[in-house]
C-alpha cells in the first residue's frame, strides 16, 4: 500500500514522458511495412517461435529467468543512479541526468529502505539499472545485501553498459548474491569483452539491447558471436521514442509509428520489422542462444499487470 510520504513524482514524470507526444516526425501508415511484418510473423510462427504473436512477446527457446517475475507483474526496477558513462541517442532516461536512487517508482535516500518496499508490494524480481549503476559499486552491493536479507527470495539482475564491469567488481557482485548481469552492447559498439568476463561468474549472463534498425548486420554478427561464446540469452527491444530521446531518435533518421488505439508508447515506425528480422535470423542460425523479443506491446502489458497488482496491494 502506498504511504503518504512516498514520493511518486519520479514515477509520474517517467510515465508522462512515455505517454506524451514526443517531437519525432510521425510516419504515415505504411501498408507495405505492415505486410512485411506480417510475413515475418508468419515465418516465425512456421519456424516454431514461442510466446504470443498478438502481444509481440516472442522467444526462440526459453525465457530468461529474470523476465518471468517481470512478465507476471511481480518485478520492478531500481534506478540506482541517473548518471552514466555513455550518451546513447536512444537513452530514455530523464535529462539532465541526476544522481538519485528510485525503487518501484519511489525515491529513497538509502539502500536500507529497499527491503520494506519490496516486501510491501510482494515483489519477486528487481532489475538494478540506471544510468550506469556500476558508477556506484558500493551502492549496488549495499542494495544487494538488503534485498538478500528479506524473508522471500527476490531475484536480482543488474543492467549495465559494461564500462565498469571489471573482474574484481563482477566477483564482488557474485559474492553478494547477484543472479545475473545484463549488458547493453548497443551502448558500447557491440564490444563483447565485458560479456566474456561476466560469463566466468554468471552462467545466466544476458545481453539486452534496443534494435537500431539501420544496424541490423551488426546485430546479426553479435548474435552469432554470443551464440559461439555460449551466452544463454539475448533480449531485444523495439526502438521507441519518448520525450527524453526524441531529438536523438529524430536526428538518427527514425520516425514514430502512427498512433494505434492499443499503444500509448511511441514505437518507431522502423523498429518492429528490424526486431522481427533479428528474431527470425536467430531462430534459424543460433545453436543455443535464446532470443526474446520484449516489444513495446509487451512492456505495456507488463506495466498494466504491475499497476493492477499495485492497486490491489
Ligand atoms: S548506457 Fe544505458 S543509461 Fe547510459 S546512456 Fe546508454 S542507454 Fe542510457
Amino acid at each position: 500500500m502506498l504511504k503518504e510520504e512516498d514520493d511518486l513524482s519520479w514515477y509520474a514524470r517517467k510515465a508522462d514522458s512515455l505517454r506524451g507526444e514526443a517531437p519525432v516526425p510521425c510516419a504515415p501508415a505504411d501498408p507495405a511495412a505492415a505486410a512485411r511484418s506480417a510475413a515475418l510473423l508468419a515465418e516465425l510462427s512456421a519456424g516454431g517461435i514461442r510466446g504470443s504473436i498478438a502481444d509481440r512477446t516472442l522467444y526462440t527457446r526459453r525465457l530468461p529467468p529474470g523476465c518471468r517475475g517481470c512478465l507476471a507483474g511481480r518485478g520492478t526496477n531500481c534506478y540506482v543512479t541517473g548518471l552514466c558513462t555513455r550518451e546513447c541517442f536512444f537513452c530514455f532516461n530523464e535529462q539532465p541526468r541526476t544522481d538519485q536512487l528510485v525503487l518501484h517508482g519511489i525515491r529513497i535516500e538509502d539502500p536500507g529502505e529497499a527491503r520494506e518496499i519490496v516486501e510491501r508490494y510482494g515483489l519477486r524480481s528487481v532489475g538494478l539499472s540506471g544510468g550506469e549503476p556500476l558508477l556506484f559499486p558500493d551502492r549496488v552491493l549495499a542494495l544487494l545485501r538488503v534485498l538478500r536479507s528479506g524473508p522471500h527470495r527476490c531475484r536480482v539482475d543488474l543492467y549495465t553498459n559494461g564500462d565498469r564491469a571489471d573482474d574484481e567488481t563482477l566477483r564482488r557482485l557474485k559474492e553478494a548474491g547477484l543472479d545475473s548481469v545484463r549488458f547493453n552492447l548497443a551502448a558500447n559498439g557491440f564490444d563483447t569483452a565485458p560479456v566474456e568476463r561476466a560469463l566466468r561468474y554468471f552462467p545466466e549472463t544476458t545481453v539486452e539491447v534496443p534494435v537500431i534498425p539501420d544496424r541490423l548486420p551488426e546485430y546479426e554478427a553479435m548474435a552469432l558471436k554470443l551464440d559461439g561464446l555460449g551466452v544463454p540469452y539475448l533480449n531485444i527491444h523495439e526502438l521507441f521514442a519518448c520525450r527524453e530521446n526524441a531529438p536523438g531518435v529524430a536526428a538518427s533518421g527514425f520516425s514514430a509509428k502512427s498512433r494505434s488505439a492499443d499503444l500509448t508508447w511511441m514505437p518507431t515506425a522502423e523498429g518492429e520489422e528490424a526486431a522481427l528480422r533479428l528474431l527470425l535470423f536467430s531462430l534459424r542460425r543460433a545453436r543455443t542462444l535464446s532470443v526474446y523479443y520484449c516489444s513495446c506491446r509487451t512492456q505495456e502489458l507488463i506495466g498494466r499487470r504491475g499497476l493492477a497488482r499495485r492497486r490491489s496491494s
